[in-house]
């Protein structure tokens, strides 16, 4: 992917005129998330995650925002995202999350990223290429400490310490792990990592030949940063709770009381045509539905093509004249039937029906489809963010 594919204005969609379905952000929504998390933060730093476009939501446009609310560093998943925030000018660390091969080391170092390393594999090439550019290298060590998926074992951390300092140009800045369970109510789990990680901190602090003066020790995400707060340690990396969401989903909102987060996203579609249709009248692909009654049918111009996915047949709900109204038939990839018969009208050609969030009195939040798509609301943001022209609001 050239950095340029990278943009803060719709992803790979750049169309030459309005689409009909409109992702809206709000910047607002956006500048009180992080806000809420740096006041739960403590003295924390904050690396905000802009992953995967920032969840959905635009990995330049949210980095401005969070750099603007004192975000200290921005996590991102490949060293491309990474380019993409030094070309819009960003100075903050950015942590390359996600894996670095080789052939990324020259861009790592041409736009000083931060690189995450999982083993030594990557270290004597991040040396020699850093030495020959003149400066050195401050890395984070990432340790599995219970997630079972990327890194090293605490076991095997003392060695990797004492081979980065052996070895020129490199400089250990951080360790960090990453907790697999904080959206789940029982702490037990998040207990037993956090412990985890923080006895390699203690036994690598006991290790008389290593020095980790200016180390920064990491762990907690949202889940971590909102539920446990003496996982803050030196720096969180909140990323869901950013963009307005809790972790667990659901359950964290009723908890969360009055000044909870505010989802930033919203999105709208059309209604392009309104058509009646007799009882027995079976609707779309696969002939799924069949109408028990006279029907009034609003067709919209989405799809699993939008990331509207095509689990959500028959299943969802969507905003009409602020009611709620179900989906009928197969979702197709870019059309979706919606049953309006018992909406109070009227139910217009070129009105707006929405699909997540509000309108009127009702909401549909990225939790209630999640459960429809049977994933989480992380999905479903960068599902609809990713696939569709953004409007960013003040
Ligand atoms: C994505 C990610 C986070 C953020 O997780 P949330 O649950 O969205 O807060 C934190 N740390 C790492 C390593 C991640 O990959």
């Amino acid at each position: 992917m050239s950095p340029q594919a990278v943009t803060d204005s719709g992803g790979w969609k750049q169309p030459l005129f309005d689409s009909l379905n409109r992702v809206e952000i709000s910047r607002a929504a956006l500048h009180y998330n992080f806000r809420f998390c740096r006041a739960r933060a403590g003295d924390a730093a904050v690396m905000a995650m802009v992953k995967t476009d920032g969840y959905g939501h635009g990995l330049v446009e949210c980095a401005r925002i969070f750099a603007g609310e004192g975000a200290a560093a921005f996590g991102v998943a490949e060293v491309a995202e990474g380019i993409a925030l030094r070309e819009a000018g960003l100075e903050q660390p950015v942590f390359v999350l996600a894996g670095l091969l080789p052939g990324m080391i020259p861009a790592l170092l041409q736009y000083n990223l931060t690189p995450v390393v999982v083993d030594r594999l990557i270290l004597p090439e991040l040396s020699r290429q850093a030495q020959r550019s003149g400066g050195e290298v401050g890395l984070h060590l990432k340790v599995d400490a219970g997630m079972g998926r990327q890194g090293c074992l605490p076991a095997a951390v003392p060695g990797l310490v004492r081979e980065i300092e052996a070895l020129p140009a490199l400089r250990l800045d951080g360790i960090m792990a990453h907790f697999p369970m904080t959206d789940d109510l029982d702490p037990a789990n998040t207990r037993q990592v956090f412990d985890r990680f923080t006895d390699m901190i203690q036994d690598l602090a006991d290790d008389v030949d290593i020095v980790l003066t200016g180390c920064c020790f990491h762990i907690a995400n949202s889940g971590g940063l909102l539920r446990y707060s003496m996982t803050r340690l030196d720096m969180v990396r909140p990323g869901i709770a950013l963009y307005g969401y809790y972790p667990e989903g659901e359950p964290g909102r009723t908890g969360a009381g009055p000044e909870a987060l505010q989802p930033a996203m919203r999105f709208v579609t059309r209604i392009i045509q309104v058509r009646n249709v007799p009882a027995g009248t079976a609707l779309g692909y696969g002939r799924t539905f069949t109408t028990g009654r006279a029907t009034t049918l609003a067709v919209l111009p989405v799809g699993y093509a939008n990331g509207y996915l095509r689990s959500l047949s028959n299943r969802a709900e969507v905003l009409v004249c602020g009611q709620r109204a179900p989906v009928v038939g197969r979702v197709s990839m870019n059309l979706t039937l919606v049953d309006v018969t018992d909406v109070e009208g009227p139910v217009e050609w070129g009105g707006e029906a929405v699909l997540l969030g509000r309108q009127g009195d009702e909401t549909i939040t990225a939790d209630e489809l999640a459960s429809w798509m049977d994933t989480i609301s992380y999905e479903v943001l960068c599902l609809f963010g990713n696939l569709n022209r953004r409007y960013y609001l003040d």
